[in-house]
């Protein structure tokens, strides 16, 4: 089968692999579409993990084959729909255990089991979503959704991303009618702000470029502002928009829009960092040669988190046990992802994916890739 192969820093090949094989209760799944995400982009640009892999996690398609019976047995703790071949599906390739210290304490993220990658499409398990068919592992199999019959495969990639914004919404403390600011309006950010707008949530959204604030109006966002003009410092009040926000989700890497957000939430507000995913350098000397970005020291004064009470804290992938709901905000389309997705190229283009989502222009937003063209 076709599969692009990850050979190192930006190096994406289109290789022929062997289709994998399947063993007893797994999945085989032809992948129809597969989404671009960041934290994949990460481990490319900068050689996270070592090669060979075969990315790609948000992966919907249509299984082919189950191995021998047995699956609906396996882990009884959770509730596994009933998997035939032919049914299309979207996969989720971490699942927790929901046994252990961290799973008890609902950091799912942090369980173990969690970690291990159950999807793959041959080498190191790493997603295989950029291939025609993967494997699906039993570790998995809670986290297989049904896609119904009126919604589309990319729909159903979708799930993913969405699952990781709702986790970090129920991060937050929020009543009916609070105010809070998303700073970036990416396909995240606009996923941000229509599910806080579902909540009832007043939502001031901020971002560069202009066509990104439109969407934000469409997506629910009482107020947009371009991003830098919402310091507290230099605004004059316009058209109503708050000055004490009860919170702030920061969907753009930027060290500046922290800052800000910290000044202008209120008192025991909070701020949520969803996009600081990469860390920085162990060294704090850097050679002004160094390709590597130079990194700013960021300074916080620690009695706004005392004094002030505002609480800084981030949210990283998702929550297994809320994909009921989130299967239901997409599929309804009281999410409309579809709005979402801009571009999708064939499996044989997925280097040029990659670039488009490391350099958006103002008409990109989510970008999926095509295996079954
Ligand atoms: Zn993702
Ligand atoms: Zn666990």
């Amino acid at each position: 089968m076709r599969a692009v192969v990850y050979r190192g820093v930006n190096d994406l090949r289109l290789e022929i692999v062997p289709v994998p094989r399947i063993g007893v209760n797994e999945l085989l799944v032809k992948v129809a579409v597969c989404g671009v995400c960041p934290t994949d982009i990460k481990k490319i640009q900068h050689g996270l993990v070592p090669p060979p892999r075969i990315f790609g996690h948000e992966t919907a398609g249509t299984i082919v084959k189950i191995g021998a019976s047995g699956y609906k047995t396996q882990n009884s703790k959770f509730k596994i729909q009933n998997l035939k071949v032919g049914d299309r599906v979207a996969l989720h390739h971490h699942v927790p255990c929901l046994d252990c210290h961290s799973c008890r304490h609902r950091a799912f993220a942090q369980c173990e089991t969690y970690k291990r990658t159950g999807i793959t499409a041959g080498f190191e398990p790493a997603g295989g979503g950029y291939a025609e068919f993967v494997r699906v592992m039993p570790f998995v199999l809670p986290g297989v959704v049904k896609i119904p019959a009126k919604n589309s495969f990319a729909e159903g990639a979708m799930l993913e991303p969405v699952n990781t914004v709702l986790k970090a919404v129920r991060r937050l403390n929020l009543l009916p009618g609070d105010a809070v600011l998303v700073a970036g309006q990416g396909p995240i950010g606009l996923m941000f702000t229509r599910i806080l707008q579902l909540q009832g949530i007043r939502v001031l959204a901020t971002d560069l470029l202009e066509s990104r604030l439109k969407l934000a109006k469409k997506f629910g966002a009482k107020w947009t502002v371009r991003a830098g003009s919402a310091r507290c410092a230099d605004r004059t009040p316009q058209r109503g928009v708050p000055t004490n926000l009860d919170a702030a989700i920061i969907a753009v890497p930027s060290d500046d829009a922290v800052s800000e957000a910290l000044q202008l939430v209120r008192g025991a507000g909070q701020v949520l960092l969803f996009a600081h995913t990469k860390r920085t350098a162990k060294s704090k000397v850097q050679s002004p040669k160094s390709k590597l970005p130079q990194r700013t020291v960021f300074s916080l004064d620690l009695a706004s988190i005392c004094l002030d009470e505002k609480d800084l804290i981030g949210s990283y992938s998702s929550d297994f046990t809320l994909q009921t709901e989130v299967a239901r905000l997409v599929f309804s389309r009281r999410l409309d992802v579809r709005q979402l997705i801009t571009h999708t190229f064939p499996l044989e283009q997925t280097a040029a994916a990659v670039t488009l989502a490391v350099r958006p222009t103002k008409d990109s937003l989510k970008i999926l890739v095509r295996s079954d063209t």
